[in-house]
């Protein structure tokens, strides 16, 4: 008999969740104006609107919060930090910041100009919002198979190379400050790049004098997929595969809340010394002196540490495959998903799984509701409330992709809420012909609206 996969590590402390009844999560979904991000989490059972600072920290990362040093210049916590980020990216010099945005907010402030042009894959909303904040506009250069659920490609975070080399010949060196490649595509489903993807971009790249910054949130996850999907690397160790992705990179902007397995932090790191001093000024200015940057001497250490955890093997391979595990469930109930599986998430077709609904009613979000009230799972749309205002028509964007997310927190679930995640899907499924209404906006932000918006049924 083979051995089934099981998870290479085991539970040293709980934390009780609170079970609710349907007539409750009717009630306060209202109460919440039908935005999941209103809910108090004890309305909550089965957590899934993020993998974003949800993970549990190890035993080893505990500790090292009680080693921390929170000395304001030269802590051990922060040369701990660099030598961690140096030794996994290859990267000489590190900023640390409060969390991926800041990352992102520093770096833009130095790089990015009005009417500049940032060609990418699928970029992030808060990559976007800060491109956009500066009168920038982001160029999705993401493969068209990205954008069909049903085709199952190995590397849908892939840059078309095509669409690529049109935006920097169109337009001149001076507007393309960088290309963005976010490993693994956190908006078309969690989807990794191939380093074959990887290596021609930057080539490319070269070719028109441009650097390349990757967008680092899941490059674990990503390395774990290329290691899997790439025959040339099946061989390679995890982090023998991220060293060769980020030697293609010029710079990476990070969100540790993610495969660093911590509840807050991010970093910046990069080859360029001019444009680390550059941006140096404005990581003092919008997070904390460049030693600290936000972040507690404590809260570096176990980064340092959870960078090590999360380009583990033995750890991503118990990672990937719960993700696969709630997959494969709903695949044989016959929910439209995205295929391939993503790394860190489930990614529903909504439209697929509510067809009779007008995509004006925000039809993704209409089945998180529906999903909260038979449950009490807690997933997010990443669909048409997500893509926002057009910033100069102010309409509204109706992306390619209208996706329920059920998003997987690293090391916090069992197998069992799995399949309760699975069973509760099916029985929205089921009863899906009797979901005949969505919402309608009552109140919403100019940026960013997911956050705040307030709905009400049709
Ligand atoms: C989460 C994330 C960010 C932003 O990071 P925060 O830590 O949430 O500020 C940027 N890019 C990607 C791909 C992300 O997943």
């Amino acid at each position: 008999m083979n051995l089934p996969f099981a998870e290479s590590y085991k539970i040293k402390m709980v934390e009780p969740i609170r079970k609710s009844t349907i007539k409750e999560r009717e009630r306060w979904i209202k109460e919440a104006k039908y935005n999941l991000f209103n809910l108090h989490s004890d309305q909550v059972f089965i957590d899934l609107l993020t993998d974003s600072g949800t993970g549990a920290m190890s035993d080893r990362q505990w500790s090292e919060m009680m080693l921390g040093d929170e000395s304001y210049a030269g802590a051990s916590s922060y040369f701990k930090l660099k030598n961690a980020i140096t030794d996994i990216t290859g990267f000489p010099y590190f900023l640390p910041t409060h969390q991926g945005r800041g990352a992102e907010n520093v770096l833009f402030s130095a790089m990015i100009k009005e009417g500049d042009i940032i060609p990418g894959n699928s970029h992030f909303d808060t990559t976007k919002g800060h491109i956009e904040f500066r009168k920038a506009t982001a160029v999705d250069c993401t493969i068209a198979e990205a954008f069909d659920t049903n085709i199952d490609h190995p590397f849908k975070g892939d840059i078309d190379l095509e669409k690529l080399e049109k935006v920097l010949k169109e337009y001149p060196k001076e507007r393309i400050p960088l290309i963005i490649v976010t490993v693994t595509c956190n908006s078309s489903g969690g989807q990794p790049v191939s380093l074959k993807n990887i290596r021609e971009v930057k080539q490319m790249a070269e070719k028109y004098g441009i650097p390349v910054f990757f967008d680092s949130a899941r490059f674990a996850e990503n390395a774990y997929f290329i290691k899997m999907r790439e025959n040339a690397y099946a061989d390679k160790p995890i982090r023998h595969i991220v060293h060769e992705m980020f030697k293609y990179a010029d710079g990476m902007t990070m969100s540790s809340k993610k495969d660093a397995i911590v509840n807050m932090g991010g970093f910046i790191a990069l080859n360029d010394k001019p444009l680390f001093d550059k941006a140096s000024i404005y990581n003092i200015l919008f997070e904390g002196y460049i030693s600290y940057g936000g972040m507690s001497g404590r809260d570096m250490n176990a980064l340092a540490q959870g960078l090590y955890e999360g380009t583990d093997f033995d750890y991503l391979e118990a990672r990937i495959k719960q993700v696969e595990y709630l997959g494969q469930i709903l695949k044989d109930n016959g929910i439209p998903l995205q295929n391939p599986f993503g790394g860190h998430a489930i990614f529903v077709n909504a439209r697929e799984f509510l067809p009779h609904l007008p995509k004006e009613e925000f039809v993704a979000q209409t089945l998180a509701i529906e999903l909260y009230i038979e449950s009490g799972v807690r997933g997010v749309e990443i669909g048409t409330l997500l893509a926002d205002r057009d910033p100069e028509t102010r309409e509204n964007r109706y992306p390619e992709l209208e996706l329920l997310r059920l998003t997987i927190p690293r090391r916090v679930y069992s197998r069992n809420h799995m399949d309760y995640i699975g069973a509760a899907l099916t029985n929205v499924y089921k009863r899906r012909d009797q979901i005949k209404r969505g919402f309608k906006i009552v109140k919403e932000a100019p940026i960013l609206r997911h956050f705040t918006v307030e709905l009400e049924r049709r």
